[in-house]
């Protein structure tokens, strides 16, 4: 046995981010690696029991390793301590500045007119019905003991069950698009597979503890130490804690649903956030829509609330959380506006406008297969962002002339091993079949960042955001897209296939990422494809004039881009609300994106979330989109709305949006109506 002590001078302690550096470290190593900090001990392998140490700045901790690797173990976790965990640049300034304040969330929104408030729109529509505040239910948790091995045996079982529910959720929400949404099952799989979590389970059963009492007893406590710790994003881990030990604790009593209960009748849920569970678990036919005191339009219940087509409200502050259940309530996901207890007059007009809006919605699916032209006559393609071979197959009949973006991800996602040319060939193939003469644009794999594959090897990133993703990835290991780019030519014979690279960054990138398409077509003998790049990086906007000159589209990643343009990561739950495509420094660059296509006669798609969103759509038209690429239940709305605009007159809108100051004043230049 090795040991150390340590003087930890990250300004902020051992915080979620340094800590993961640390737990990775440690991860390496064969050895049993433990961490004292005054009375408290964690398993340097746990994320969960790293943070629950709560290391402040200036606080000693000892290290203490013992295994086979011992000594190379404690030598590399001192070098990742002295390098300052990922926080290097912080260490000399922590000296003489005192510690960052951890984000405060959102100031709740002032109430708009007596009885009504103002939240963010998260989801299109109207519903008009009673609330129903979201409770989940208190398990009962007996004290029945019934032995060691049959409590533990249980334990492993329920685990397993959780496990596959986890993977199947996060497979829905990859088909569904929603790949933040897939990234917090990951999470959740992630705390589910905690050893030292697992550890103090199995401790409390061999105190006589039933397995749900020992799980439950352990949940609360970590989860509770870590929301007592007052950082927002150590409160959002035990909230995540919460969410997946209470799915594992139904199993364990054997609850038969979800944990929702809900009245007989359709209600609009009113909760403070809904979780992931929770909100792929909704019925559809009892929930009208919902309204949440936080979370942001970008946040996972958003998501799968647009997916659903159930009009949905976020952010609209804690005051909600206080409304009677069973009051009558207006919820505007267009405009993001509550109203509680209306009278007479508004329950009417809102009823009107509820029609309104299923009356367009109907005439939009019956007119799904027209063409969308502007009343001037210019035509807009309207297209599908897919993830499969089921959504190819929907995305026909809703109207889409063919795919803007195939994550091909999905296909690699979820497995021991990467697919091999074959599979994947077949799948591409019957995509292509599916979509007939359509064209449909392949994106290579994008992953790194928010979707790691486990068979593929990717060394521990302070921010994988910013680190080994897209293409850096796929060109760093070139076999892999070796073998997707041959499984994409030979599939290109059964339809249009056209090939697209995500990340791009830099133009050499794309030079290379051609090159291996021009050698891997020559070794195939295969006719040319037409090659495009995502611009979801903000030098790849700017650089656009050079790179049009390369390629034959490109299509503007909106997601990515607001989140390198911003800075604001796509998942941060306290800054989902200022992360706003429609921020006029996002538009700048999709406007300088179509001007360089355009001198080099290239057009330009967006197949972000943004193509689909109502205020947005006039905008990017005006900017000279020539496709947008939308999720398959979008398209109708889209096409619809198209054909209400004239072109003269999105670029007026779009030439005021471009000279706004803030999203706020880009938004209020669109009021749907
Ligand atoms: C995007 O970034 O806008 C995009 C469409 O790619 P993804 O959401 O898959 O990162
Ligand atoms: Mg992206």
């Amino acid at each position: 046995m090795k040991q150390v002590e340590l003087v930890i001078k990250n300004p902020t302690g051992l915080h979620a981010r340094p800590a993961k550096v640390f737990v990775n470290a440690a991860k390496q190593f064969k050895s049993d690696v433990r961490v004292y900090h005054g009375e408290k001990k964690a398993n340097a392998k746990s994320l969960i029991s790293m943070l629950t140490l709560g290391v402040e700045t200036g606080n000693s901790i000892r290290i203490e390793v013992d295994g086979v690797d011992e000594a190379d173990a404690l030598a590399a976790l001192e070098t990742a301590v002295a390098t300052g965990l990922g926080e290097e640049e912080h260490i000399a300034a922590a000296k003489q500045a005192p510690a960052t304040p951890s984000p405060e969330p959102a100031p709740p929104t002032p109430p708009v007119a007596d009885g009504q408030v103002k939240g963010l729109p998260a989801a299109p529509g109207i519903a008009i019905g009673p609330i129903h505040q979201l409770q989940q239910t208190e398990l009962e948790v007996e004290e029945t003991f019934a032995g060691t091995s049959v409590e533990e045996n249980r334990l492993q079982t329920a685990i397993e069950q959780a496990r596959g529910q986890l993977h199947t959720l996060r497979r829905q929400m990859q088909q569904r698009q929603a790949s933040s949404e897939a990234a917090i099952f990951e999470v959740h799989l992630e705390i589910l597979e905690d050893p030292d979590l697992l550890d103090a389970v199995l401790a409390r059963i061999q105190q006589k503890k039933s397995a749900a009492q020992a799980w439950q007893a352990t949940i609360e406590q970590r989860a509770a130490t870590l929301a007592s710790l007052n950082d927002s994003l150590l409160a959002a881990r035990a909230a995540d804690i919460h969410d997946v030990g209470y799915r594992v604790l139904r199993l364990l009593v054997g609850a038969e649903d979800s944990g929702l209960r809900l009245p007989d009748h359709p209600v609009i849920i009113v909760a403070e956030d809904l979780t992931p569970s929770v909100t792929a678990a909704l019925p559809k036919d009892r929930v009208l829509g919902f309204c949440t005191a936080v979370g942001g339009p970008t946040a996972h219940s958003a998501i799968i609330a647009r997916a659903l087509s159930l009009p949905a409200v976020v952010s609209a502050g804690p005051g909600i959380l206080a409304w009677s259940n069973g009051t009558t309530l207006i919820l505007d996901g267009n405009s993001g506006l509550l109203t509680t207890e209306p009278d007479a007059e508004a329950l009417a007009q809102a009823e009107a406008t509820r029609e309104k809006w299923l009356a367009q919605k109907s005439a939009a699916a019956a007119a799904a297969d027209q063409p969308a032209v502007t009343q001037d006559g210019h035509h807009v393609e309207v297209v599908a962002n897919i993830g499969g071979l089921a959504d190819a197959e929907t995305a026909v009949t809703a109207g889409a002339e063919g795919v803007g973006l195939l994550r091909t991800e999905f296909l690699f996602l979820d497995r021991a091993e990467a697919p091999d040319e074959e599979e994947q060939f077949a799948v591409y193939r019957d995509i292509a079949r599916a979509m007939g003469q359509r064209p449909v644009i392949v994106r290579t794999l994008d992953i790194g960042g928010d979707k790691p594959l486990p068979y593929i090897d990717v060394p521990p990133e302070t921010n994988p955001f910013l680190g080994e993703r897209g293409i850096r990835l796929c060109l760093a290991r070139p076999a892999l897209l070796r073998q997707q780019l041959r499984a994409i030519l030979r599939a290109a014979e059964y339809g249009r296939l056209r090939i697209m690279f995500p990340m791009v960054s830099d133009i050499e990138e794309l030079r290379q990422a051609r090159a291996m398409v021009n050698e891997v077509a020559a070794e195939l003998s295969a006719p040319p494809v037409e090659i495009g790049i995502m611009i979801e990086v903000p030098s790849a906007a700017l650089m656009a004039d050079r790179l049009a000159a390369e390629v034959d589209f490109f299509s503007v990643g909106t997601n990515d881009l607001t989140q390198y343009t911003l800075a604001i990561d796509r998942q941060h739950p306290a800054l989902a609300g200022k992360s706003d495509g429609l921020h006029p420094a996002v538009l700048r660059l999709i406007e300088r994106t179509v001007q360089g296509a355009k001198a080099a006669g290239k057009w330009v798609g967006v197949c972000g979330e943004l193509a689909a969103e109502a205020q947005a759509v006039p905008i990017l038209i005006g900017l000279g989109v020539a496709e947008l690429s939308v999720s398959v239940p979008a398209i109708p709305a889209v096409k619809a709305q198209i054909r209400q605009l004239t072109l003269s007159e999105t670029q007026e809108l779009a030439n005021r949006a471009l000279n706004c100051a803030t999203a706020a004043e880009v938004r209020a230049l669109v009021v749907d109506d």
